[in-house]
């Protein structure tokens, strides 16, 4: 490699330039036309490369070949090659260095797939949505770094390329880089054997998002952590926007050094929990979307699979995709209730499940379809939206568990018998006039698997 700085090489091209000028060797009016118009682009050990401008000019230079190494030898007191390009040439070749580096370091990962279009939200990842929406849209101006953390299969590599498709839509100049951790450590791993670290670091610090999957792969890797930590602060102090995840909390990262988690908890964490019934729902209905089964699986069997398979998205979908394996093999004229007990009725998930039906339940089902806490409807307020509810709760009570009056009052702070069968004869009244009413009850309904 070269140890000379380009101002030096200018300097010793000049000197040797005089040298042959003096030196009366050629005639000024070849001097001038050929040999002024060229460069010292580089040496080498001991070969100079010339670059000159057009083909012509390189013949001259290579028919007097010893007569300039001889001159540039003595400018540089040591005795030197001299190779002869044209610019041309030269341009290629940094071209394909640019090109080379390029393809090593930002290699396009991002998988088109997953957007903020077909990504559901819900109560459980609310938070996490809005702050990577957020972050798209004004890069390093709120939450830097972002922090997404949860367990595995809730959604966090969805959303990680969300933010950089939608940034590649929206900001075609912007550059992303999706790196898993895993990827990252070997990348680093990589390029300190080529001897391209430099480079690699170099390319990081361009980018103007960062998208690190699951960091808390890197624990065991010290000397990629430092690298990491170094780039980290460089994008971070240049207001590049760096979105991490992580299975678990920042604060609990283990084997990864304390001043990294420190800085990670300076910008935002969201956690993103499992899905509510819901959110599990919306999110089959999403994944069933024009796939040819769509109109053969009956809304009770999704309402199945989200009631037993929601601790993770991932095993929703792996549900999912078990019922249409099976129906593409059993080839059913309806994917019904029965068919999906058939197919789960040796998944631990499905069969362990609880169905049985509690006040608690119940209650759980109406606060969180109404957004409302168990203190609420148990207690004596009568703000409509929360009385509502509580009837609802009291009415499901008695229709499905047929419990006493006097019981179920005393699940709801207290009441007197007659004060629940004022409760119960209003809401069957109004059932039958109200159909939003009907409908949501219908709705917690089927939630609780009951109907
Ligand atoms: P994690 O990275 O948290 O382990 P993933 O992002 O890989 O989870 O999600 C697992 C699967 O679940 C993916 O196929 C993803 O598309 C899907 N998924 C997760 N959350 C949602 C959601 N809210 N809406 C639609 N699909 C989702
Ligand atoms: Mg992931």
């Amino acid at each position: 490699m070269s140890t000379y700085v380009k101002n030096n090489l200018n300097s010793i091209w000049n000197q040797t330039l005089q040298l042959i000028k003096e030196s009366q060797f050629f005639d000024p009016a070849v001097f001038n036309a050929y040999i002024v118009d060229s460069t010292l682009y580089d040496v080498i050990d001991d070969v100079a490369i010339i670059v000159v401008p057009l083909n012509l000019n390189k013949k001259v230079f290579d028919d007097c070949l010893p007569f300039l190494q001889q001159k540039l030898s003595e400018v540089m007191d040591q005795n030197i090659k001299c190779e002869i390009k044209i610019k041309k040439e030269i341009n290629e070749i940094n071209a394909s260095q640019t090109a080379v580096k390029k393809e090593i370091i930002l290699e396009d990962k991002l998988l088109d797939k997953y957007t903020f279009d077909n990504f559901i939200v819900g109560q459980s990842n609310r938070e996490s949505h809005a702050a990577a929406l957020s972050c798209a849209m004004t890069p390093g101006r709120f939450f830097n770094p972002l922090f997404i953390f949860g367990n595995s299969g809730l959604g966090k590599t969805h959303l990680l390329h969300a933010i950089g498709n939608y940034v590649k839509q929206n900001q075609p100049d912007k550059k992303v880089l999706y790196i898993y951790s895993e990827d990252f450590i070997t990348l680093v791993v990589n390029s300190i054997k080529d001897k391209t670290i430099e480079e690699v670091k170099e390319a990081i610090c361009n980018v103007d998002y960062l998208l690190i999957d699951d960091i808390q792969r890197l624990a065991q890797w010290g000397r990629s952590q430092e690298i990491f930590f170094n780039l980290y602060n460089k994008l971070i102090s240049n207001d590049k926007q760096v979105i991490i995840t992580s299975d678990i909390h920042p604060s609990e990262l283990k084997g990864i050094e304390t001043r990294l988690i420190s800085r990670f908890s300076s910008g935002l964490s969201v956690g993103i929990d499992s899905p509510e019934f819901e959110t599990a729902y919306a999110i089959l209905e999403k994944k069933l979307e024009g796939r040819q089964e769509e109109v053969l699986v009956q809304r009770e069997v999704l309402e199945y699979i989200a009631n037993r398979f929601s601790a993770d998205v991932r095993s929703l979908e792996g549900a999912l995709n078990n019922l249409i394996f099976k129906s593409i093999l059993f080839n059913p004229d309806i994917i019904d209730l029965k068919f999906a007990i058939e197919v789960f009725k040796e998944n631990p998930a499905a069969v362990n499940h609880d169905d049985s039906l509690s006040v608690m339940r119940i209650k759980k089902a109406v606060c969180e379809f109404y957004g409302l806490t168990r203190q609420q409807i148990e207690s004596k307020s009568r703000t409509k939206s929360i009385s509502n509810a509580r009837h609802i709760a009291i009415y499901l009570c008695r229709k499905h568990m047929d419990l006493p009056f006097s019981k179920i009052g005393a699940e709801f702070g207290g009441r007197d018998h007659s004060t629940i069968m004022s409760s119960f004869d209003k809401m069957t009244k109004m059932i039958k006039q109200n159909d939003m009413t009907a409908q949501a009850i219908g709705k917690i309904e089927s939630k609780l698997g009951v109907s």
